[in-house]
């Protein structure tokens, strides 16, 4: 630390993302991205003039995409904000909505970014525990008094809730804020974006990061009532106003359109899943019902430390929280077919001392 760093940061404790690794190939199954490429289309679409035109800024209002995403999802573009990654839109909601009156709980269990941006800005980090099956509470999301954030399907569980229970939650209490974070949502959970045409008090997130394949373009956006896009553009432009690029609006304009491609990619990591769930649990896990491009298992055979190192050693990352609600789990991303039955061989020799 230098002696230069203002004291509130003193004690942060930054969000610590999932390995990268240069050293070797692994088969990476560790950080949520999809085992696809991104549409082809989009590909296709930065060619030379696309680069070249990279001596321009990008557009601050970032129209493009703005526009191909809001034609998706059925409502206006005033009512769509586009971020550098989904991660960025979080932070603009923690800037915009967040101090010490007006505090945003989140799950006990769920992305580990909630607590972090809370405490770079300054807020207490406020947490509601998860039921005894790692769900939500849904009832203790509908009487907390303050704005809550939570991710459905949740991070690190993947387990989802009805857009009932959304609704119940975001109906409740219309004068607090509810934030939803739809990062997984393509993968079998129900999403809320038509909520944000009938309550003010909705913001839904979302990325093209899992289930569009760009998670290096970093691209994510809110949809929510005009007047709290229009907050969050205000931070947004007192913070970083070209801060989605020029290659990355591109892309994701042409990802968006491309619903083949979607379509296709995010069934076979949903059938993927399924095989997966089916074959972990044949080798006696427990693996919780999960709705997104990941899961969450456990073995009394072997603890989540052990079981992630050994899988590392034979060229296979998943992803190891310490935290103790998480130690004894896995966090598996669904990779393609064949890396999940390198993974299940793996596992399978790991366990039985092959
Ligand atoms: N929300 C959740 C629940 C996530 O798991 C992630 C990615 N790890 C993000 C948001 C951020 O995604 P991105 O910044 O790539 O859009």
């Amino acid at each position: 630390m230098s002696k230069f760093l203002i004291d509130r940061y003193s004690s942060l404790d930054p969000y610590v993302p999932g390995e990268q690794p240069q050293d070797r190939k692994y088969i990476k199954l560790n950080t949520n991205e999809s085992p696809y490429p991104p549409s082809p289309e989009a590909v296709a679409a930065i060619d030379e003039d696309a680069v070249r035109g990279l001596r321009l800024y990008s557009d601050p209002e970032c129209r493009t995409v703005t526009k191909a995403i809001a034609e998706y999802y059925g409502v206006k573009s005033t009512e769509v904000i586009v971020g550098n990654g989904s991660d960025e839109i979080l932070a603009f909601v923690y800037a915009a909505f967040c101090d010490d009156k007006r505090k945003l709980a989140s799950p006990e269990i769920s992305y580990g970014f909630y607590p972090v941006f809370g405490e770079l800005i300054g807020v207490k980090n406020y947490v509601i525990q998860l039921k005894k099956d790692y769900s939500l509470d849904v009832d203790a999301f509908v009487n907390c008094p303050d704005n809550v954030i939570f991710a459905n399907p949740n991070a690190q569980t993947g387990i989802a809730i009805t857009l009932a229970d959304v609704e119940r939650i975001v109906s409740a209490r219309t004068d607090r804020l509810v934030v939803v974070d739809e990062a997984y949502v393509d993968f079998g959970a129900e999403s809320a974006v038509a909520l944000t045409r009938k309550y003010d008090n909705l913001i839904v997130v979302q990325t093209f990061s899992k289930s569009r394949s760009l998670a290096g373009a970093r691209l994510g956006f809110a949809i929510a009532s005009e007047a709290l896009i229009s907050d969050l553009k205000a931070v947004k432009f007192s913070f970083n106003p070209y801060n989605v690029n020029r290659l990355t609006e591109t892309l994701g304009a042409k990802a968006i359109r491309d619903k083949e491609w979607f379509e296709v990619n995010r069934k076979k990591i949903i059938s993927t899943r399924e095989y997966t769930f089916a074959a972990l649990e044949d080798l006696g896990f427990e693996v919780l019902p999960s709705m997104a491009n990941f899961l969450l298992a456990r073995s009394d055979k072997i603890g989540g430390e052990k079981l992630y190192l050994a899988l590392k050693e034979r060229g296979v990352l998943v992803r190891y929280f310490s935290s103790p609600a998480l130690s004894d789990f896995v966090r598996i991303t669904i990779g393609s077919r064949y890396e999940m039955e390198i993974l299940i061989k793996e596992i399978k020799d790991i366990i039985t001392g092959a």
